[in-house]
């Protein structure tokens, strides 16, 4: 079937940041707007929902309250809706549980008209018609129909893949995986009598917790290697957390590409690292664990694999202690790789590799409201979510700023400040030349 209407927008992707977009243009008469997801219904990360983990931003930083706290897909309003008001007030906490925010976020995607699962966007062209604009396929994942939609603008919101580092890309199978995996995976990969976590971020302190709670109903041995230096926390404190703001983004975007690198790197403890809480309750289990047992367990930092190979019916490890320059192998049934992701960029972007700037050979050029940017200016516009680090800082990927993103696509796309982006955030400023 093909349809001929053109859209305002449509959003290829439906995780937090386009379901925010979507949350936010619903009340709006001004955009006629379509998103897509190839999954059959929203799931955030479901491998990575452990009962018991929390979210990393406050529940403030749901889809759509920075932008608009009376609409009615507030986190809050969820909370009236399944009447856990009381609950939540005794509760008393800012940080909620991962699968909660899951459920929130799937009740909203459930009232959304526009936001359509089970259709996987499959290529993005200029259309052949006599408005500019963009000529969209989707194919339908169960009966793999295809169909072609035309819009005005589209908005880039597909995410992130699991980075899987050399030597270990082509070894994943039930015994190998990435944490991404980790919730359908774990009940086989408690079987093993030797665990091994690879990484030191949040994700691999939250995979060695639940193993190391799970530890006493099984007989596994567990391992926790990570290339750092050390076990390390996320940097928490508030006037530090301040880079996560308007105007840093604003700051940060008017910067030099060489100097916005080098920035981010400055920025480390505050994006890379472990949740304190988290550190903090595994130092509580290996401490209670160990008043009356020896612990079954390995933690080493400094130390990085660069190989597997399959050995008597389990894996060996090539490792090496980088600081002491020590090589050696290492037995495992089961390997968990904690190694990060990296943002997942269409094949069809291919179409418009020369006709928009770069910044270097993988990062494109992305103008402030989030456009990439053409040679040649154009009417119509390539919004992007995805892979803008390098462009708009450490809260690239990060929940608290998605709805102030999504603010900003907004108001381009109408032409008006529909939903006014807040000015004063903070209570530092950045930059010397554009004080406060
Ligand atoms: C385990 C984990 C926990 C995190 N926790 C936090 C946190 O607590 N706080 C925080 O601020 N950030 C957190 N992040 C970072 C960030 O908030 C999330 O990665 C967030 O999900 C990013 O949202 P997104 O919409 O860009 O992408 P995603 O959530 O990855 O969604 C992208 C969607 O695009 C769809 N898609 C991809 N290609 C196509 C296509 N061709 N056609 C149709 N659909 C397609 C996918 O199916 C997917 O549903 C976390 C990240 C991870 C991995």
């Amino acid at each position: 079937m093909t349809t001929q209407k053109i859209y305002d927008l449509i959003g290829v992707g439906i995780g937090p940041f386009n379901l925010s977009l979507a949350a936010l243009i619903e009340p709006l008469d001004e955009v006629d707007a379509l998103f897509f997801d190839q999954t059959d219904t929203f799931e955030w990360h479901p491998g990575m929902l452990i009962e018991g983990m929390d979210l990393q931003t406050p529940f403030i930083a749901d889809l759509v309250t920075f932008a608009d706290p009376t609409s009615p897909y507030t986190f809050l309003n969820y909370l009236h809706h399944h009447d856990r008001m009381y609950q939540f007030y005794f509760f008393n906490r800012f940080d909620i549980p991962r699968k909660e925010y899951n459920k929130y976020c799937q009740w909203v995607a459930n009232q959304l008209k526009d936001c359509h699962f089970g259709h996987k966007v499959i290529d993005v062209k200029d259309a052949n018609t006599t408005k500019p604009c963009y000529e969209v396929t989707v194919q339908h994942t169960a009966t793999e129909q295809t169909e072609t939609y035309f819009c005005k603008h589209l908005v880039l919101g597909t995410g992130s893949v699991p980075n899987l580092p050399p030597g270990f890309e082509d070894y994943k199978n039930e015994d190998v995986i990435h944490t991404s995996q980790y919730v359908h995976s774990a009940q086989s990969i408690k079987q093993g009598k030797a665990i091994t976590v690879m990484g030191s971020g949040q994700s691999a302190a939250e995979v060695f917790y639940d193993l190391l709670l799970e530890q006493k109903y099984y007989e596994y041995e567990l391992t926790w290697f990570t290339r750092s230096g050390g076990f390390f926390q996320k940097e928490d404190a508030k006037l530090g957390k301040e880079v996560f703001s308007p105007e840093y983004v604003h700051y940060f975007h008017e910067l030099p590409f060489q100097e916005r690198l080098d920035a981010l790197e400055t920025l480390d403890p505050l994006r890379n690292g472990v949740d304190p809480k988290t550190l903090q309750a595994i130092y509580h289990l290996l401490y209670n664990r160990s008043i009356d047992r020896d612990l079954a367990v390995t933690i080493q930092p400094t130390t990085e694999a660069n190989g597997i190979k399959a050995r008597d019916g389990g894996y060996e490890l090539s490792c090496k202690q980088w600081q002491e320059g020590h090589k050696f192998t290492y037995p495992t049934d089961k390997l968990i790789l904690a190694t990060g992701y990296k943002p997942k960029l269409p094949q069809w972007l291919e179409h418009y590799q020369d006709e928009i700037f770069w910044e270097d050979e993988k990062r494109f050029k992305v103008s402030k409201d989030y456009r990439l940017v053409f040679k040649n200016e154009r009417p119509n516009h390539l919004f992007t979510l995805t892979n803008i680090e390098h462009s708009h800082g450490a809260s690239a990927t990060n929940l608290g700023l998605s709805v102030l993103r999504n603010q900003t696509i907004i108001n381009t796309v109408v032409g008006k400040d529909i939903y006014p982006e807040p000015s004063k955030a903070v209570f530092q400023q950045f930059s010397q030349q554009f004080p406060r």
